[in-house]
């Protein structure tokens, strides 16, 4: 649960902007800017998707900046009345709308600042997949630095070790014995960098960023969509409270994320997915072969990394002839 997951974090002062109010578009407003988002998402080359608490909501999950999220009510000296376990929260309509638009090519990749697994419980690659604050159902060795998918969520957060040795074969068909942790980042850590690398070429290389329900008061998670932007992409801010880029943004919808995504994926003409148990690895552990990875390979930095400066090269060739000038939308 979210809660429990904040009270396992050291104690932290300055949480950011805490409980603004909720804004809507009407219904028509809604409808308008979803067709700009469609029509950007169909021009666009790269797609990148930076995800927030905002969505997963819809599963039970409190929040944490919101009227009720979790920082805002322990202010208040109070904490959320229903927090859903996470083995038993299951992924929303904007977790599915996502893969399937991973699946489909509409977008390349997910940024998500959640912990609480259900972009991979969604059935998202790895390879498409930054996990930037951790996930509750992967552990890591200290000694091979390879993550491990498991069946239930790591008792523990903060880094902690779970009392777990690494089975995984090295070289000489050896285990590696290395302890096992849980993945989850208290403020003081640094960001995973494998994650954090992909990221940063992702979202610089990217024409459209989406934000989807995150308040983007963390850095530098909440830095990454202005690199599309100063590399000449767009920024779309998705967020019931406003953020601290809409001013930078092309396009800012106030409203759910899972009415946005509805009306969206009914645009492109492509169908919502269900959650299915079967695709999430979570839930079929006995039926996978042990030890189920979930490394990012260094294989896929480099060529990201290369896809990068390519691109870059290409962008400061066209820097001075760009004259297109575009509108923000609020
Ligand atoms: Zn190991």
């Amino acid at each position: 649960m979210s809660c429990n997951y904040a009270d396992g974090l050291s104690p932290y002062e300055n949480k950011g902007v805490l409980g603004l109010a909720e804004k809507y578009d009407s219904t028509e407003k809604l409808n308008w800017k979803c067709d700009i988002l469609t029509r950007w998402i169909n021009e666009s080359r790269h797609v990148v998707v930076h995800t927030g608490a905002g969505i997963s909501t819809s599963a039970g999950i409190s929040d944490f900046r919101g009227p009720s999220g979790v920082w805002t009510l322990e202010r208040k000296g109070l904490k959320p009345e229903k927090n859903m376990a996470f083995d038993e929260a299951v992924p929303t309509k904007t977790h599915m709308a996502l893969k399937k638009l991973i699946e489909v090519g509409k977008v390349e990749f997910i940024i998500s600042q959640n912990i609480d697994g259900l972009h991979l419980r969604s059935g998202v690659p790895r390879s498409n997949l930054a996990e930037l604050h951790g996930n509750i159902f992967i552990e890591q060795c200290n000694k091979c630095n390879r993550q491990f998918i498991r069946d239930s969520p790591t008792p523990s957060v903060g880094k902690k070790s779970l009392a777990k040795l690494c089975t995984r074969e090295q070289i000489g068909k050896r285990p590696c014995r290395g302890q096992m942790h849980d993945t989850i980042l208290d403020w003081e850590h640094q960001l995973p960098d494998g994650d954090l690398a992909l990221s940063d070429y992702h979202s610089s290389v990217a024409d459209l960023s989406i934000c989807l329900g995150t308040s983007l008061q963390i850095v530098p998670s909440a830095n990454l969509p202005l690199l599309t932007k100063n590399h000449g992409g767009r920024l779309v801010i998705c967020n019931l409270q406003s953020t601290k880029h809409d001013k930078q943004a092309d396009l800012v919808i106030n409203g759910n994320v899972d009415d946005i995504f509805s009306i969206v994926m009914g645009n492109l003409l492509l169908q919502i997915p269900n959650y299915d148990s079967s695709f999430d690895m979570t839930k079929n552990m006995n039926t996978l072969p042990t030890n189920m990875e979930w490394t990012i390979s260094l294989h896929q930095i480099k060529k990201m990394k290369e896809l990068y400066k390519s691109i870059r090269k290409t962008h400061n060739r066209k820097k001075n002839v760009n004259t297109v000038k575009k509108n923000k939308i609020f």
